[in-house]
């Protein structure tokens, strides 16, 4: 029997990932069965339980499974335990049960490696402060920006997010009304907006010349926050379809022990949707 991988989440049908990880499988010569697999948040234990006592080796989890998953790892990464939320979980050679978010390494490699975007001494704005926004904040601290900021709608959620992650790096919280005298090298859209073609209160003048937006989401056509990137003159203003490959990659090595090459799969996966 090929050793058995799914991601659980709830909706589920929309998901790529099944997609993407039988391109690595196919890309590295690796014999696996992965499955999408729609687990509401009231059937996440019972659901994992079955999953790994039938000697499954891995999950992904997603909205709105990823706090849940970190509640159910028996051991943490770093990156996990800081962000309280996990978007994979192994099952070691002890039985024990690994949980790690690859979300903000996923970003990280899609800036600096895809997009050649220096994140050091940069000034980042991140918009949201949701569980995105925990999953990414220790990679990017790691990076050492000058400083990140984070807006939000809710002010009381950005703030418990910088009492959280402060002891990492320059962090602070704004209101949308803030932003009127402030700048960035780079915006990231890590609010759930998109996903119903909104986009937050933002001002024009808000992003520095040459400077990048990235959005957290992705869809078959422009974002309304990659559109709005591009009328702010951004030198890229990139949706993270390429962040969700890199994160899928993330976790196929800690499953596998070998990292695929993501470059053909994004590219692969850009061509298709403009198709
Ligand atoms: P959450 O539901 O945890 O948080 C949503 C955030 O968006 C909250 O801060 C909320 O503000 C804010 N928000 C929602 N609507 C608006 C609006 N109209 N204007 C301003 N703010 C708004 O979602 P997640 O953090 O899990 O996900 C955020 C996004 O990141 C989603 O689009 C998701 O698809 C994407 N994502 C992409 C990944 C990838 O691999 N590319 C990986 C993970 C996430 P408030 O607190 O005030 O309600």
């Amino acid at each position: 029997m090929l050793d058995q991988y799914a991601v659980f989440g709830h909706p589920i049908s929309h998901s790529k990932s099944p997609r993407i990880h039988s391109l690595f499988a196919e890309q590295t010569g690796q014999q696996i069965h992965y499955v999408a697999q729609d687990v509401p948040a009231g059937a996440f234990k019972a659901a994992a339980d079955t999953f790994f006592a039938a000697d499954g080796k891995g999950l992904n989890c997603t909205v709105p499974l990823k706090e849940l998953a970190w509640q159910y790892a028996g051991q943490l990464s770093v990156s996990a335990r800081k962000s309280k939320a996990v978007n994979t979980l192994a099952r070691l050679a002890d039985g024990s049960i690994l949980g790690d978010n690859t979300d903000g390494i996923g970003l990280v490699r899609d800036l600096t490696i895809n997009h050649n975007i220096t994140l050091a001494n940069s000034r980042i704005l991140i918009l949201g402060a949701g569980g995105a926004t925990r999953g990414i904040l220790h990679p990017l601290l790691a990076q050492n920006p000058a400083h990140i900021s984070i807006v939000n709608r809710t002010r009381h959620k950005a703030d418990t997010i910088v009492h959280e992650f402060a002891d990492l790096g320059s962090l602070n919280s704004c209101d949308y009304a803030d932003l009127t005298s402030l700048q960035f090298d780079l915006i990231i859209n890590a609010t759930s907006a998109s996903l119903s073609d909104e986009l937050p209160p933002l001002p024009d003048a808000l992003l520095a010349a040459n400077g990048y937006c990235y959005d957290l989401a992705y869809a078959n056509k422009p974002t309304a926050f990659v559109r709005w990137g591009k009328t702010q003159h951004a030198r890229k203003s990139l949706d993270g379809l390429g962040m969700l490959v890199e994160q899928a990659a993330e976790a196929f090595a800690l499953w596998r022990g070998i990292r695929p090459e993501t470059g053909p799969v994004i590219d692969l996966l850009n061509r298709e949707r403009e198709a």
